[in-house]
Parts: structure tokens; sequence; C-alpha cells
């Protein structure tokens, strides 16, 4: 390609709503336009590197004997409705209606669609498995778009889906998609990890994420030290105490003023206990219904494990007025005795005795209070973010933490789609069996805003060479020096009878500002065609990532790029 003919407008200028680099990066790079809220067109270098991404998706969903299909995004509501999802989606779900006034929404996954698909065709054993995919666009009326197409509205998305006869089936579809996405992003370039995940609105009993890591990731994740343990911190489990301590202190519970003193650090600041020695109680509205959740002073409440644990749709803080019902005080006092709600406790205050508790009354709060003697809790269970000192859940080794991008997520659904939309088939002997399904999504978008994440410098994006748009961007100083430009064209033509795909900076520029968006655009090779060198019979080429030049004949230079270019995109 001719830069001059490119239709790529490159600039210094950030939208003040481009918080992230890659963000920035993709707007100044000239990759992609906002049209409104969440929703962008992508440009012609923009688009060259999201075909990249969907080519080893492509290449690698077929080569684990997924097939492709394409299936529509207006989606009629009797389909959600037979799902459960129609009402259980919320607003994520764009509904819309057609002129005859039946109701639609724009797919934000498929399988609804998928399932009706496969239970229409599919009537015997001899049909299964299947794992049928797509890459097609979504539409989610996310709550907050941000970042640029890392979390938009409208979407590109590889998903797949596989049904099997039974459980057994389905943890090898399984395991081969997970196979297939680590090979995925090992050939993007992405420094990555799956993390043991929540299986969210989708549902299903099992699910890993893939992680692009980066300290600008929205999802906090884990993973030990000392064995192959990593999990979403929404999921991170922390192992049950040992054994429950008996409830040792003997002391009678006291209620103290304490005027003023709402927050852990007040409590512990004038009652001079540790937070240790303190019980946050948490109301929530479970569906609408309260429940207390009890805390020790020192850790966070993980929300995913609270709404997992009662089995509710949505959990929210309860409001001031649930509040007052439920403890008849204002917020900022409660506690656990006397309330009218459920009360569960985090496994942390397995054991505990003689602690600090709001006294559900305006400035006070009990001391010495001993959980089974004081009130009773319905039970312990694990509801508490796991931080850097707790054990690993599997090995008791050393947890780190760090941040990463959600790239890619499959789910174990197990059945519940086929068993909602009767999703059947007839076995060996004849019997009607329901199939066992999974589904397995990488956004195509978000995967390349993460892949300029995790690779760029001061001056632009640095592609792996797998998603470069061009792995090579050949410049000739000056292009009204005639010897210049037509030692670029040689080359330039060499390379792309080759078939690769190169890009010839022909513009009347300086030097300096090719130079500019060469590395702005993040093209890994760029061969340097300037006077000097050339009336040696030489040329440059320079390593977008190391800034390393070599100086080298134009001939030898072919070869170099063949050999280099050819080399690591190899599968
Ligand atoms: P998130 O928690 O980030 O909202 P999700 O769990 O809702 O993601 P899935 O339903 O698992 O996402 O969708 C599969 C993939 O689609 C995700 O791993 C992600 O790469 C991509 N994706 C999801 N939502 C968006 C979005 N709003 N914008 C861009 N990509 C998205
Ligand atoms: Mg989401």
């Amino acid at each position: 390609m001719r830069y001059s003919e490119l239709f790529l407008p490159t600039g210094r200028e950030v939208p003040s709503d481009a918080e992230l680099v890659s963000h920035q990066l993709m707007i100044r790079a000239g990759m992609m336009r906002k049209l409104t809220s969440g929703i962008y067109s992508y440009l012609p270098l923009g688009y060259r590197v999201i075909r990249k991404v969907e080519q080893i998706v492509r290449e690698e969903m077929n080569r684990a004997g997924a097939q492709e299909v394409f299936l529509p995004m207006v989606q009629p509501a009797e389909l959600w409705q037979e799902s459960g999802r129609w009402i259980h989606y919320g607003k994520e779900l764009l509904r819309l209606r057609d002129r005859h006034d039946r109701e639609y929404c724009l797919g934000p996954t498929h399988e609804e669609v998928i399932t009706d698909l496969v239970r229409n065709e599919i009537k015997t054993y001899r049909q299964l498995p299947r794992n049928l995919y797509q890459i097609q666009t979504k539409f989610r009326d996310e709550i907050r778009p941000r970042f640029g197409v890392m979390r938009c509205r409208e979407f590109g998305m590889k998903d797949a889906y596989s049904f099997d006869p039974d459980e057994a089936g389905a943890e090898v579809s399984y395991r081969k998609m997970f196979d297939a996405y680590n090979r995925i992003f090992t050939r993007c370039g992405l420094n990555f990890r799956p993390v043991e995940a929540d299986s969210g609105s989708i549902g299903g009993s099992y699910s890993h994420e893939f992680m692009v890591m980066a300290d600008s990731g929205e999802d906090a994740i884990c993973f030990c030290n000392a064995c192959q343990y990593a999990a979403n911190m929404e999921k991170a489990e922390l192992a049950k105490p040992e054994a429950e301590l008996p409830a040792g202190s003997a002391l009678l519970l006291e209620e103290v003023h304490t005027p003023g003193v709402r927050t852990i650090e007040e409590v512990c600041g004038y009652l001079h206990v540790r937070p240790e020695e303190v019980v946050k109680t948490l109301i929530f509205a479970a569906d609408g219904e309260p429940v207390a959740v009890l805390i020790r002073g020192d850790r966070e409440v993980n929300e995913v494990k609270v709404r997992n644990y009662l089995g509710c749709d949505a959990l929210e803080f309860a409001s001031d007025d649930m509040i007052f019902k439920v403890t008849r005080s204002p917020r900022g006092f409660a506690g656990a005795i006397g309330i009218k709600a459920r009360i569960i406790a985090d496994y942390s205050l397995m054991g505990a005795s003689a602690v600090v508790m709001g006294a559900n009354r305006e400035d006070y709060h009990l001391t010495h209070v001993n959980p089974g003697r004081d009130f009773k809790v319905e039970n312990y269970a694990d509801l508490c973010v796991i931080r850097r000192s707790d054990p690993c859940p599997r090995c008791g080794g050393k947890i780190s933490l760090a941040r990463g991008i959600e790239v890619g997520h499959v789910f174990k659904l197990g059945t519940k789609y086929s068993k909602a939309m009767k999703a059947l088939y007839l076995d060996r002997n004849g019997r009607e069996q329901t199939m066992v399904m999974g589904c397995y999504g990488i956004g195509i978008g978000r995967t390349v805003a993460a892949a300029i994440e995790q690779n760029h410098d001061a001056d632009g994006i640095v592609w792996p060479l797998p998603l470069a748009p061009y792995p090579v961007i050949i410049t000739p100083v000056n292009v009204n020096e005639k010897p210049l430009l037509e030692t670029a064209e040689k080359i330039y033509l060499f390379l792309v009878e080759k078939g690769m795909e190169v890009l010839l900076d022909d513009r009347d520029e300086r030097a300096g500002v090719k130079f500019k968006d060469a590395d702005l655009i993040g093209i890994p090779f760029r061969v340097t065609i300037g006077p000097q060198k050339l009336s040696e019979g030489k040329v440059e080429i320079r390593d977008r990532r190391s800034g390393e030049v070599k100086t080298l004949t134009v001939s030898e230079v072919e070869a170099f790029l063949m050999e280099r270019i050819s080399e690591k995109c190899e599968v």
C-alpha cells in the first residue's frame, strides 16, 4: 500500500474522554473514530489489525474442530423469554419493536439463537458433539461505555457453542477451547493468563477468563506463586478455617457511647481496638429482601460471592429506609443482635469472641460481643475478597495480586439452556437426553486494545509482529530524490510480490514527520532509504521495539525481512 493513497488520519489530538493509552493511541494512529457513545467505526489501519486477530481466531477455532456459522443479530423476544433471560438480562439488552409491534433484542450473545438452531436440527447422539462458532457484532447497552473499544456498546466477538451428549464430552470440548484460547493469545504475541472466573449472567457451572496482564486492566486477579492456581478476585476462594474455635470470652455485653463514630477506623481509634476485633454488619437487599452480611473489620466483602451464596439476581446495599426497618436505627450503627434479617457471616468470623459491633442505636456500639452466644448466624461462608497475605486455597502458597484485561471467557454451561429450551437428543438406547453445552467468547476489538496497552512506548504503538497492520514500512527520506524513490519502489515491489504486506511511505513529507508516523502506528520494521547510505549501496533497517538499526545492502534487506517475518508469524 502506498501511504499517499491510504486513508490514515494520524494526529496529536486526543479526545478528553480517552483515559487509556490504547484509546488515545487508537485515535491518534487513525485506527478508529467514535460515532456516538460506545459505538466506533474502524478505519483501514484499525480494521487490518481487527482482521489479523480474527484470522488467528478463525484458524485456531477451525483447528480445534469448530465450524463457522453466521447468526442473526436481531433476535426475537420469545427465545429470550424461553430461556428466562428476557427478564434477567436487564438493561444491557437493547430491546426493539417492529412495525407489527413484535418485540426483539439486539444480540448481546447468542446462546438462545444457537440452542434454537441446534434443537431443531440435531436429533440423535450420532450428530453429536458439535461446536459452532461465529465472528459477529454484539450489542450490549453498557451502563458506562469507556476506554474506547475496550468497553463499548457495539463490538465484534467470536462466540462458540459446544453441544455434547454428556458431561464427560462437555469436559473434552471445554478443554479443546481452553487449549485453542491459549494458542490464540500466544499467537497474538500477548502476555496473558487464564484465571478461574465467576459465571455471571451467562450462567453455568464453571468458567475461565483469559486475562491480558496490564496495570490499566479493569479486573483484579490473583495467582499463586507456588502452584497453577489463578483466579479473578471476584471468584478467588478462601479456604474454610481448619476448626471452629470455641467462643472463649465470658465478658458480658456492654453498650458504649460512641458519638459520631461510624467507620471501622473511627471505631478503632475511639475504642482502642484493632480492625480484626470489630465486626462490620452490612445490610444488603437481595432481590428486595434484607440480608445482613457480617465480616471482620479488616476484610472487604465480595459481593459476587454473596450473590452466588444467596442465589439472587439483584444484590445492592440496602436503602436508608430498609436499614431503619431492619435495625431500628440510622445507617452506620448496624449490628447483628435483634435485627429483622437473615444473618450470614464470613469465615473470618468463625470462632470470633469479645468483638465490637454496632448496637443498632445511633451513636452506640456493643463490646464483648460473642457470636453464637449473643445472636444466631444462619451460616458461615466464604464471602470476602482475597488479599496478598492470604494463603493459596489450593496449596497454601503465597498469593500475588495483579491487574488484567479480560479478552476471552470460556464457560461450561451444563444444561442451563438446553433444559430451558429443550435441546434434546435420542441416545444409543433411544432414550431422550438433554444436551450438555459450553460457550466461549473472545472480544476482538478488546484484544486489539489490550495488545496496545501491553505494547506501546512514548512514541506510539509497538505492534507484536502477528498483529501489525503492516509488518514493514519503507521510508525514502526524500521522494524528490529519484534514486531514493526508485530504490524504495524496488524493495516495495519485491516484497509485495513475495506476498508481504508493506507500506511505502511515498509522501512528500519531511523525514522527521514520516519517522514519527511510522513509530506512532507501530510498524515493526522501518526500512530507511537515505542519500548517504545509498551512495554506498546500503539502506538502514530499524526495529521498532528495540530501536536497533542495521545497515544492509538492498538484497540483504529483502532476505532479512523475508526471514524475520515468516519466522515470527509461523504457527
Ligand atoms: P465484562 O465483565 O468485561 O463486561 P463479560 O463477562 O460481560 O465482560 P462475556 O459475556 O464473557 O463478557 O463476553 C466475551 C468477551 O467479549 C469478553 O471476554 C470480552 O473480551 C468481550 N466483551 C464483553 N463486553 C465487551 C464490551 N462492552 N466491549 C468490548 N468487548 C467486550
Ligand atoms: Mg459485561
